[in-house]
């Protein structure tokens, strides 16, 4: 039995917020602002996954008007959305994320990002994949002014 969930996050960027994405922190001059510490790759990971169980998304696990998340650490987040799955009797087969990003360019940390992913959801690093685009200088995006996560996420009945 396998259940499929999409998920989707966009945070706007700004100047003096760290940037993490996958829970790994990017050099940049700009970061993502929020709530929680921002990191929209976890956030549309766990968004997937509940989207995946029908458990409604992420605002409704972890509500931003409840002061026990501000700053909170998102990979922290994911492993709970995680740890609910389980409950329900799924583990995660694969994920993949696309992380639109003007700039820096990512390439240099996809690699610990799919590690540290991967350790939070207990899989395979080969069962996470994350790939990066730009905007192109279009939209929000592409004027460095937001960053974008798209996801699916399979789960497995185990
Ligand atoms: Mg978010």
């Amino acid at each position: 039995m396998f259940r499929i969930g999409i998920g989707n996050d966009t945070h706007r960027l700004v100047a003096g917020r760290p940037l993490i994405l996958g829970g790994v922190l990017i050099e940049s001059d700009r970061g993502a602002d929020g709530h929680s510490d921002a990191d929209a790759l976890s956030h549309a990971l766990a968004d997937a996954i509940l989207g995946a169980l029908c458990e409604g998304d992420l605002g409704v696990h972890f509500p931003d008007s409840d002061s026990q998340w501000k700053d909170a650490d998102s990979l922290q987040l994911l492993a709970r959305v995680c740890w609910l799955a389980r409950e329900r009797g799924y583990q995660v087969v694969n994920a993949d994320a696309t992380v639109m990003l003007e700039r820096p360019k990512l390439r240099d940390y996809i690699a610990a990002m799919r590690e540290t992913l991967a350790k939070t959801l207990q899989v395979d690093t080969g069962c996470i994949s994350v790939k990066a685009k730009t905007g192109e200088g279009l939209d929000a995006v592409g004027r460095g002014e937001a960053v974008t996560v798209q996801a699916v996420v399979l789960l497995e009945q185990s």
